[in-house]
C-alpha cells in the first residue's frame, strides 16, 4: 500500500480496483487529454494494459487513479477519476502543475506591479529591425 492509498483511507484501494477492472477494463482510459500523442493512431484512447509491458516505458504498465477535480479532500467519485497508465500520468500531473505554476506566476507578478511602480521592460524587443524579405 502506498502511501498515498493509505491517506485516502481503505475504501480507495476497492474504489480504484474496482474502476481499473470494471470501467476502464484494465486499460488506460485516457482519451487524449493527457497531451501526449499516443501512439494508437486509430483510436484516440491509450492502449496501455494493466500488468502488461508498453513500448513506451520499463516494466509493467500500473494503472492509476487520477483526479480531474479539484474536491478538497480527494473524492470517490468515479466520474472525476481516470485509471491512467504511468506515461500518461505522469504527463498529466506535468500539465497540471504548469497550470498551477503559471497561475501562481500570473498572481505574484500582479501583487509585485501593484505595490511597484510602473517600469519599461529592459532590452529591445522590437521585432521591426528586421529587413524587408526581397524576391529575387
Ligand atoms: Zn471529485
Ligand atoms: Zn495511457
Ligand atoms: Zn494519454
Amino acid at each position: 500500500m502506498t502511501p498515498r492509498e493509505k491517506s485516502y483511507g481503505t475504501g480507495w484501494r476497492n474504489f480504484t480496483t474496482t474502476l481499473r477492472y470494471g470501467r476502464a477494463q484494465a486499460r488506460c482510459e485516457c482519451d487524449g487529454r493527457c497531451g501526449r500523442r499516443h501512439p494508437t493512431l486509430l483510436r484516440q484512447r491509450c492502449n496501455n494494459h494493466h500488468n502488461r509491458p508498453s513500448k513506451e516505458m520499463r516494466g509493467l504498465v500500473k494503472l492509476q487513479a487520477a483526479h480531474l477535480c479539484k474536491c478538497d479532500p480527494l473524492c470517490q467519485d468515479p466520474a472525476h477519476v481516470l485509471m491512467l497508465c504511468q506515461p500518461c500520468h505522469l504527463r498529466f500531473d506535468m500539465k497540471e502543475n504548469l497550470q498551477k505554476r503559471a497561475i501562481k506566476r500570473i498572481l505574484r507578478q500582479q501583487e509585485k506591479s501593484a505595490i511597484a511602480p510602473e517600469t519599461p521592460p529592459k532590452g529591445n524587443y522590437s521585432r521591426e529591425s528586421i529587413p524587408p524579405v526581397t524576391s529575387t
